[in-house]
């Protein structure tokens, strides 16, 4: 038996779920937890990843009530089950637990990608078990298990993307779960979340990850200056240019039409950016940088910054 136990706090009188099964548990995994036991949400979480070491965190930390070897084993008499794994795993995962999943149960993740996720992971739903994607519009750079903590979603969008036909009631227990984590709650076609996903972080990452890739191919001393004098601008860049690469890399390779489109767009507007340097068209400079000051102060007042 691959299971071990962790010692639990008392659990809540009445949770939104009995046994949550938390299949991943790095930044966004572990913030689950501690946003599920800060809510009350769930009277057992079991858990498994991938190594010893983080399932041995994930029990010292207390972030599972029971950790699992076998992803199989952990979902089993779940009646939630969140897959927090970077999403080139989904099908094997979903081919390994779909026979232990739970008549009634939901099985949801947070995925970065959707339309990929349901392709993946849609085939390993049986019967009876309800399947609602989803993704918490929230993180930091940092990653594992020592990386999360209770507040990450706390004001932040978390977006549900259900197959057309998935049941209302189960939809709207994760609306509601995802209240309980602290977010605002949208729910949208996983097509349309993928566009817009594109442009809103997709594109940016690869913006960031290309001009630290460009500064890093650069001579030695230049680069020394770079870090020296990086609070002028690049400093933020490589913020975003640490995300996990494994996660990243399957965002890329699992939302490639989306991306390529906004990413054509993007070298349009750049090449007439370009152009406007060349020719000193400072009036136009000058607009394109108000209209996007504006946006940042959007962003601001809508308390997204
Ligand atoms: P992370 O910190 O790197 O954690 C990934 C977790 O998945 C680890 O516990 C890892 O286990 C486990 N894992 C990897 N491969 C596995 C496998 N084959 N079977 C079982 N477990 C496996 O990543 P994260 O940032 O939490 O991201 C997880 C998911 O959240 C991704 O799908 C990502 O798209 C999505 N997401 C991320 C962010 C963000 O900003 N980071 C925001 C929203 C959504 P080990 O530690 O043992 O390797």
């Amino acid at each position: 038996m691959s299971a071990q136990t962790s010692p639990q706090k008392s659990p809540p009188k009445s949770p939104l779920f009995e046994r949550v099964a938390l299949i991943g548990l790095g930044l966004i995994g572990s913030s689950l937890s501690h946003a599920i036991r800060r809510g009350g949400l769930a009277r057992h979480i079991s858990g498994h990843a991938r190594s010893e070491r983080t399932r041995a965190k994930a029990v010292e930390l207390g972030l599972v009530d029971s950790i699992h070897a076998d992803p199989a084993s952990a979902v089993k008499d779940a009646d939630l089950v969140i897959i927090c794994s970077p999403v080139g795993t989904y099908a094997e995962i979903g081919a390994a637990i779909r026979d232990s999943l739970e008549p009634g149960a939901i099985l949801s993740d947070v995925g970065s990608v959707k339309q990929a996720v349901i392709r993946d992971l849609g085939p390993n739903v049986p019967d009876g078990v309800h399947f609602v994607p989803g993704h918490p519009i929230a993180g930091t750079e940092h990653s594992g298990p020592e990386s999360g903590f209770a507040t990450l979603f706390d004001g932040r969008w978390c977006i549900l993307t259900p197959p057309p036909g998935t049941d209302a009631a189960a939809t709207d227990k994760m609306v509601r779960f995802w209240q309980a984590c602290g977010s605002q709650v949208e729910v949208m076609e996983a097509g349309h979340h993928d566009k817009t996903l594109a442009i809103t972080s997709h594109l940016p990452h690869l913006i960031a990850y290309t001009i630290v890739g460009t500064v890093a191919d650069l001579e030695d001393a230049t680069q020394s200056e770079v870090i020296k004098f990086s609070a002028s601008g690049f400093r933020d860049f490589t913020r975003i240019a640490a995300s996990d690469p494994v996660m990243w890399r399957d965002v890329f390779l699992n939302n490639r039409d989306a991306v390529l489109e906004m990413l054509g767009r993007f070298a349009e507007d750049l090449t007439a950016l370009q152009r406007a340097i060349r020719w000193g068209e400072g009036d136009k400079l000058e607009a394109l940088f108000t209209r996007t000051r504006a946006i940042r102060r959007g962003i601001i007042d809508a308390k997204q910054a």
